[in-house]
């Protein structure tokens, strides 16, 4: 699981790694972009929350990932979890949901305020396949999508205020948890600042560093 604040480049990081390890990517902010998408009864709910910045409410949240791991007998091989859980309560629920099989590490990619803000100021994401841009390193034709032609804009949470109210809320319900999780021994840090093929290489190696003990035990 990746903890950090937005724009700490985690979604890319989380999607790149899952790809990385041949496991599924979960990340509740896609799963309720999706739903706003769709325009359900439950994801425009959700849309008013997102809106302005605001956490979705646990039951909401914790419902949703239940289904997912009902639904996705795959999710035994291995998962990333991206932007869950947010809060004490989602941990503690998450524990439940996974049954005596609990995570086996937690990443926090860490990003000091001012840098998360330019980044999430500047962030433009293709409405199509999610691809994400920044007004410093543009889509070659005018904020169409590189990789699928897509329209390129800026997500309506990213306005300064919502940034604003998303970075206090994660002081807030978030960091705690890294409390949380380095008491169970499972936290590990990477700078969030280097370039971000350098900072899919840390996780990368610590991951392996994780599994390597296990691959030896098991051959
Ligand atoms: P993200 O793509 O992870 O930045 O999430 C976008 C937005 O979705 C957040 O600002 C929240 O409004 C909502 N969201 C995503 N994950 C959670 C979560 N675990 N708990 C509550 N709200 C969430």
């Amino acid at each position: 699981m990746l903890i950090g604040k937005q724009g700490a480049g985690k979604g890319t990081q989380a999607g790149r790694l899952a790809e990385h390890y041949g496991v599924a990517h979960i990340s509740t902010g896609d799963l309720f972009r999706d739903a706003v998408r769709d325009r359900t009864p439950l994801g425009l709910e959700i849309q008013r929350y997102i809106e302005h910045g605001n956490l979705v409410p646990d039951d909401i949240v914790i419902d949703m990932i239940e289904h997912r791991f009902e639904e996705d007998n795959s999710l035994q091989d291995g998962f990333v979890l991206d932007g869950f859980p947010r809060t004490a309560r989602q941990a503690d629920e998450l524990e439940r949901v996974l049954a005596g099989k609990p995570l086996d590490l937690v990443i926090d990619i860490d990003v000091p305020t001012e840098i998360v803000l330019h980044r999430i100021a500047g962030r433009r994401v293709c409405e199509r396949c999610g691809a994400t841009y920044h007004v410093d390193s543009p889509p070659k034709n005018d904020w169409i999508c590189d990789l699928c032609g897509g329209p390129v804009t800026q997500r309506e949470d990213d306005t300064e205020d919502a940034v604003l109210r998303r970075l206090d809320l994660y002081e807030k319900e978030t960091l705690p948890l890294i409390q949380f999780y380095r008491r169970a021994g499972k936290l590990a840090h990477v700078d969030g600042t280097v370039d971000s093929d350098d900072v899919f290489k840390s996780i990368v190696k610590l991951v392996d560093e994780r599994y390597e003990p296990c691959r030896a035990a098991s051959t």
